[in-house]
């Protein structure tokens, strides 16, 4: 298999056959909005209403993934390179998108949306990548220094991800699902005391008890409702006010919610003592931003065994940073899929 379309140049670099540079075009899909810029760094960006079942509850999958695809078609300049990150887990390998509740509904046949752009507008080469690797791409241009080995981005956010790159050897792994990282939806240890209470949560996906359950957004709003707390649905709203005024409720809610993160960031550490910097993002971690930063770091502080002893201000300092709104962009990520894309590979 070979990824979906390989290059060996920077995709600001690349040039056509007869000479001429290709016209750089980038998007970044979600739910709620389609982010798109023609021209590659610093160029302008257009924001439009996403053809999504979000927007549009009475649209038929068929019809939104056809919206999708005229949107995308419309737009995109003849003969580009086009780099899409995409809000769903996707096979890197493919461009194959798997399940997207908030794009299509809970469809769950895989469809090959780069098939159906290359149908569309075969003069155009497409990039499709997960928006989460966009990220990744994105905080590694940014924070990586000179001898950082691997890097990871973690999402905590409608779901949870994590996307790691070998820096090294300009990898970033994937299965032959073409996946790597969809931890949101592992299994969640629930190891705290009294954490048994939100055994049996769902998750977005048809499952129960996994890390996306409780930890995501949405997982908090349900393990809010499953301590009690009276303004559970609007958890978003009133967890950041009433951490500052230190109600135990909300303290509570952090910390079960915060527990399996900071589980699986000392799991990546153990595994991998090569991982020199991970960040972390999202609407949870930014919408909570020093109260959640600080929660993880008092728990990877703590000793649990003599292969976790525990990491101090400046070890964490140096390894993890948390994201606040806006400094990491997957749109001006996927710009840089060009250079990575060799080495998308299982
Ligand atoms: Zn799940």
């Amino acid at each position: 298999m070979s990824p979906v379309a390989a290059s060996q140049d920077p995709i600001e670099d690349h040039r056509t056959a007869a000479g001429a540079p290709a016209t750089t075009f980038a998007a970044d899909i979600g739910g709620t909005w389609v982010r798109m810029s023609t021209g590659g760094p610093g160029a302008p960006v257009e924001r439009v209403p996403s053809p999504s079942r979000l927007r549009h509850p009475d649209r038929s999958t068929a019809r939104l993934r056809a919206d999708m695809v005229e949107l995308l078609s419309d737009r995109v300049p003849a003969g580009a390179r086009a780099a899409l990150s995409f809000g769903a887990a996707i096979d890197h390998l493919t461009g194959t998108v798997y399940g997207s509740a908030p794009l299509w509904g809970a469809a769950d046949t895989p469809y090959d949306l780069a098939a159906d752009l290359r149908r569309s507008r075969p003069d155009v080469t497409w990039h499709l990548v997960n928006d989460v690797t966009a990220a990744l791409l994105d905080f590694a241009a940014v924070h990586a220094r000179p001898g950082t080995r691997r890097v990871a981005y973690l999402t905590v956010s409608s779901g949870i991800a994590l996307r790691i790159a070998d820096l090294e050897r300009t990898r970033i792994p994937v299965d032959t699902w073409g996946l790597q990282g969809e931890v949101g939806h592992l299994p969640v240890p629930l190891t705290d005391p009294g954490a048994e209470v939100l055994a049996g949560l769902p998750c977005e996906c048809g499952a129960t008890d996994h890390l996306a359950s409780l930890a995501s957004g949405p997982g908090l709003v349900r393990a809010a409702r499953r301590l009690g707390i009276p303004r559970a649905p609007q958890v978003a709203d009133w967890l950041p006010g009433a951490l500052d005024a230190n109600d135990p409720g909300a303290r509570r809610l952090l910390e079960l919610g915060a527990a399996p993160v900071a589980h699986l960031l000392r799991t990546l550490w153990c595994l991998d003592p090569h991982l020199d910097l991970i960040g972390v993002g999202g609407g949870v971690a930014e919408g909570l931003a020093g109260h959640y930063a600080a929660e993880i770091r008092r728990r990877l502080a703590t000793a649990t065994s003599y292969a976790d002893r525990g990491r101090d201000d400046a070890w964490l300092g140096d390894r993890l940073v948390f994201c606040g709104p806006g400094q990491v962009d997957p749109l001006r990520g996927v710009l840089r899929i060009g250079d990575w894309l060799p080495g998308v590979t299982p």
